[in-house]
């Protein structure tokens, strides 16, 4: 696991406002946004501003137990999100990278269920990844370090039952 692309507090700043004015040259003004937790949730925030959009929802699924290790297929955590604000509507959906993309096309089903229409953004995205997202900012095969996971937390009590 030796990490190749590092991705800068700075840099994240202008591949996110760069990554929503691809969204906007697109015409694609998505009902609601959401934001795949945790690695989704700064671009998700950045792009939201960027986009004046303030519908935001977020769904938790774990897949990454560390560098290129991976659970057997990707969990959403409880709690399970409500469906209604995606009935019949279109989304957004957010995430740093799509690596493998089993992650985001687990997502991308989820919203296909109720959902009119659907599109995804990243920040990255890898060659091997097996959903082609809509809105990519920089391509690459390095691992990467996000400059909200490169430093290590400050205590290791995760905790995803309160
Ligand atoms: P996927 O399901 O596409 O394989 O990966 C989904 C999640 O795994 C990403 O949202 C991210 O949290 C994590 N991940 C995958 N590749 C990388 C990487 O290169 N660097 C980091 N820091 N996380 C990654």
């Amino acid at each position: 696991g030796e990490v190749r692309e590092i991705l800068t507090w700075e840099r994240f700043g202008e591949a996110t406002r760069e990554l929503a004015q691809q969204i906007v040259d697109s015409g694609y003004e998505p009902d609601v946004m959401l934001s795949i937790t945790r690695g989704g949730l700064l671009p998700a925030g950045a792009i939201a501003y960027a986009l004046d959009q303030k519908n935001i929802h977020i769904i938790n699924v774990e897949f990454y137990t560390g560098v290129d290790e991976r659970l057997p297929a990707p969990v959403f955590l409880p709690p399970l999100p409500a469906t209604n604000y995606l009935d019949g509507r279109s989304v957004l959906i957010i995430d740093d990278v799509a690596d493998t993309g089993e992650t985001l096309r687990s997502v991308r089903n989820f919203c296909d269920e109720h959902a009119s229409e659907s599109r995804t953004a990243v920040l990255y995205e890898k060659p091997r990844s097996l959903i082609a997202c809509d809105y990519v900012w920089k391509r690459t095969d390095e691992w990467i370090a996000f400059p909200w996971s490169s430093l290590p937390p400050l205590r290791n009590t995760t905790r995803l039952d309160n």
